[in-house]
């Protein structure tokens, strides 16, 4: 079974890649395709991003299509900053500056009160329309002190209490099982396993 990767961005490939070994599936990405149509992430939802991304390259490439979307999302702020966890502190923002301006907003909240989960929605596009979606949540707390060189994003302020560490602390592997992203492609897998196994 062909798939594409609704991105280009080759780490993210291989993680999946890996995600999905001893599977019958060919994993594409991006890089393997010109003129690819740029898509503007105006959804409001992590799966409204992630459906609208898969959809068109599906019409685009006409195969099957995975894409995904993910952010992180703090109670005490109302959810921020969710969808726009990447462009936080704006559309150049690095991770530290994102890391910056969280810590900033909840300066005065005290640590009983910041809560916080990574949420992740995958989409499998198929060539008739149609479409299997997942979702998955990691919940932590966001923690001032940055802890730990794994990982990226918010990674090193988003403390797990049942590991006791924060993200960035964690081996990858054992990221990969336990996150937002590593749940919902278990998800992915499951509904896979059964699809190969029908066919
Ligand atoms: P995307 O799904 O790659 O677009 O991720 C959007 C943004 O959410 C990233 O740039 C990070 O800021 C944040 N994010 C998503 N997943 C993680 C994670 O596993 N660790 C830390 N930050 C994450």
């Amino acid at each position: 079974m062909k798939i594409v990767f609704a991105s280009g961005n080759e780490g993210k490939v291989r993680e999946i890649n890996e995600m999905l070994e001893g599977m019958e599936i060919e994993l594409v990405s991006l890089k393997d395709y010109s003129n690819v149509p740029e898509i503007i992430e105006d959804g409001s939802t992590f799966l409204e991003n992630a459906l609208k991304k898969a959809k068109i390259i599906s019409e685009f490439t006409g195969e099957a299509v995975l894409a995904d979307d993910s952010g992180l999302q703090v109670d005490a702020l109302g959810g921020e900053p969710g969808i726009y966890s990447a462009r936080y502190a704006g559309e150049k923002a690095t991770d530290e500056d994102n890391i910056d301006l969280l810590l900033k907003k909840l300066k005065n909240i005290p640590q009983e009160k910041r809560t916080a989960f990574f949420c992740c929605a995958l989409v499998l596009y198929k060539t008739d329309g149609s479409y299997d979606s997942f979702e998955s949540k990691w919940h932590g707390v966001i923690i001032d002190e940055r802890r730990g060189e794994n990982g990226f994003g918010y990674d090193p302020v988003f403390f797990v209490p049942e590991l006791k560490k924060t993200a960035a602390e964690l081996f990858p592997e054992i990221k990969n099982k336990v996150s937002h992203r590593g749940q919902a492609f278990a998800q992915l897998r499951r509904k896979l396993a059964e699809k190969l196994n029908n066919s």
